[in-house]
C-alpha cells in the first residue's frame, strides 16, 4: 500500500469533487491520502477537514501557504488555529517561504510563517513545509523558532544535499514528489539516495507535478505509483519496500504524532 503524504482535493483543483480522483488512486493501490487545506480564503482549509471526517483514509493539514501571507487575516489565523486543532487534523501545513513567486511580500512571509511554527508548538502536531528559492532563510527560521520541538516534512524536496542535511538534523523528513523524475533533477535524486530509509516519504502535490511518463498531465494521487517506481529504482531498492517504508514513514510522522495517546491504536490498526 502506498501513502500520497501531499495532496490537494479542494474545489479550487476538483470542481466536481475529489471521489473520482479519489478511486482511481484506491484501485491503483493508494490507501490513504494527506489532503493540504491551504488556499486564498479559508474554503480549502474547511473542506480539507470535511474530507476527513467524512473518509476514514483522508487526512487533513491546514495552515497558510506562503502565497497566501498577505491575504490572510488576523481572523483567519483565528480560525484555522481552531481548525488545527481537530482530531483528524494532522499537521499544521503547507507553511513556509516562496521567493521564486514572491506572491505576498517576504516580510509577511516571513511573519506568517513564525506565527505558524509557533502555533504547531502549541497544539503539538508536525509541520508540513513550502520553501521555494528560499533555502538559507526557510531553515535559519525553523531553527530560530524551535520547529524541531515538533519536527515534520520538507514537502516536495527540491533542494540539494547540503540542505537535506541541515533538515534531517532539525527532524525533518524528505518528501519526494514527481519532480524527482524530471531530467534536471540530479541534486535532488542525490538528497534521495542519501536520506536514510526512515527519513523518505512520497506525494503527488497534486493537482501539480505529473511524474514522469506522465509529465504535463493534471496530477492525481494514482500517479504517485510511478515516482515510487522511480524512487525505488535510484535507491536499489524494490518497490515493494519503499511502499512499506515511506507507507510506516508517513504514520509514524503524521499519523501517530499528531494523535492524543488514546486515538494512536486505533490508526495503527487502520494501517495493519
Ligand atoms: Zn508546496
Ligand atoms: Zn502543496
Amino acid at each position: 500500500m502506498l501513502v500520497d503524504s501531499h495532496c490537494h482535493l479542494d474545489r479550487a483543483y476538483l470542481p466536481d469533487g475529489p471521489g473520482d480522483v479519489l478511486a482511481r488512486a484506491e484501485a491503483a493501490g493508494v490507501g490513504a491520502f494527506v489532503c493540504i487545506g491551504v488556499g486564498r480564503d479559508l474554503g480549502a482549509a474547511r473542506a480539507a477537514v470535511e474530507l476527513a471526517d467524512a473518509r476514514a483514509n483522508v487526512f487533513a493539514t491546514v495552515g497558510v501557504h506562503p502565497h497566501d501571507a498577505a491575504t490572510t487575516s488576523d481572523a483567519d489565523v483565528d480560525e484555522l488555529s481552531r481548525l488545527a486543532k481537530h482530531p483528524r487534523v494532522v499537521a499544521v501545513g503547507e507553511v513556509g517561504l516562496d521567493f521564486h513567486y514572491d506572491h505576498s511580500p517576504r516580510d509577511v512571509q516571513e511573519r506568517t510563517f513564525r506565527r505558524m511554527i509557533a502555533l504547531a508548538r502549541e497544539i503539538r502536531k508536525p509541520l508540513v513545509i513550502h520553501t521555494r528559492s528560499a533555502p538559507g532563510p526557510t531553515l535559519a527560521i525553523l531553527e530560530e523558532e524551535n520547529a524541531r520541538d515538533v519536527g515534520g516534512i520538507i514537502h516536495c524536496f527540491s533542494e540539494d544535499r547540503p540542505f537535506a542535511e541541515r533538515a534531517l538534523s532539525i527532524d525533518f523528513d524528505l518528501s519526494f514528489s514527481g519532480i524527482l523524475t524530471f531530467k534536471n533533477a540530479e541534486p535532488i535524486r542525490d538528497a534521495a539516495r542519501y536520506a536514510p530509509a526512515s527519513r523518505i516519504l512520497i506525494e503527488t502535490d497534486s493537482p501539480f507535478l505529473a511524474p514522469v511518463p506522465l509529465r504535463g498531465k493534471k496530477c492525481e494521487p494514482a500517479y504517485i505509483v510511478h515516482t515510487a517506481r522511480y524512487l525505488a529504482e535510484i535507491r536499489g531498492a524494490t518497490s515493494e519496500a519503499i511502499a512499506a517504508q515511506t507507507t510506516a514513514n508517513v504514520v509514524r510522522r503524521l499519523l501517530l504524532a499528531s494523535a492524543p495517546p488514546a486515538a494512536q491504536d486505533k490508526r495503527e490498526v487502520f494501517f495493519g
